[in-house]
């Protein structure tokens, strides 16, 4: 077994350099390309961006996969994207684009550029299934909250409730865990991925979204910032994405098993890039 292992190793190695040699589209330069493209996504937000082995499901993974094909690259490799580390894989080139629950927002335009909005969604709170005593954002007094450090969820609701008790970690999978046993009263962040979570089989009957948004996310395809030409035939695939019907499809395929129904204003028109 060990002999195959190797040789199995030493062709993806040349595959690899092959492909290298083709030229790569993976950093540097502007515009699309040939190669591989590295995508930053999310690993752990059912319907979103998963892992889940070597499969990756979910609407963001789609549209990441519709983009790459329309800029004319030949394959993806995805790369874990946990909010806080979003714009440094982009500014550091680690990633050509990232694709995750990435909400549009000027602190974020300093570092990054975004082309978008391809979809909106609103921040919202997930609870213990029993729980009857937090019905929204003005029942938090005395509550202890969960979110992610580098996230507009974790921004926002401090804003909105100052002095708020607030644990943040790095994604929102310990954020459920912490929820379920006790340790938190609620998370807060958008309402698909909260979504998502409550209808996995293993919090089934145990934990519930409240169903009281209380922001607005444009999610966009993070870039480097001030690649206009780049930013544009993203935009385009957006655009082709939504026209065509895909986006549709995509968000019936992922996040219909939720139960999810996108709001007012869905699907966006992208903006202009800048
Ligand atoms: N959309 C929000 C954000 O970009 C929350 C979800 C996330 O952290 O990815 O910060």
């Amino acid at each position: 077994m060990k002999f195959g292992r190797i040789s199995v190793m030493a062709v993806a190695a040349t595959a690899a350099l092959g492909l290298a040699a083709c030229g790569g589209g993976t950093s540097g330069g502007s515009g699309g390309g040939s190669g591989a493209v590295k995508i930053g996504i999310k690993f752990d937000q059912p319907g979103l961006g998963l892992k889940a082995g070597a499969d990756y499901t979910g609407m963001d993974v789609d549209l990441a996969k519709y983009i790459a094909k329309e800029l004319g690259y030949s394959s993806t490799e995805f790369v874990e994207a946990v909010s806080a580390q979003r714009e440094t894989l982009i500014s550091t080139d680690q990633v050509k684009y990232i694709v995750g629950t990435y909400s549009i927002t000027d602190a974020r335009k300093e570092k990054v550029s975004f082309a978008g909005p391809y979809f909106i969604a609103g921040q919202d709170l997930l609870v213990r299934a029993d729980d009857t005593s937090i019905t929204g954002v003005d029942s938090l007094a005395g509550k202890k909250l969960c979110s992610v450090k580098g996230s507009t969820s974790a921004t926002n609701v401090q804003k909105k409730v100052p002095g708020v008790n607030l644990q943040e970690y790095n994604t929102y999978t310990l954020c459920v865990d912490a929820l379920k046993a006790g340790n938190v009263d609620a998370l807060t962040t958008d309402d698909t991925i909260l979504a998502g979570y409550a209808a996995q089989d293993a919090n089934k009957g145990k934990l519930k979204v409240v169903g009281k948004t209380f922001s607005t996310e444009n999610y966009g395809v993070g870039l480097k910032k001030g690649d206009v030409e780049f930013c544009k035939k993203v935009t385009d695939a957006i655009t082709k994405y939504i026209s065509s019907g895909e986006w549709q499809k995509a968000v019936d395929k992922n996040l219909g098993p939720a139960g999810y129904k996108p709001g007012a204003g869905n699907p966006p028109t992208p903006a202009a890039c800048a």
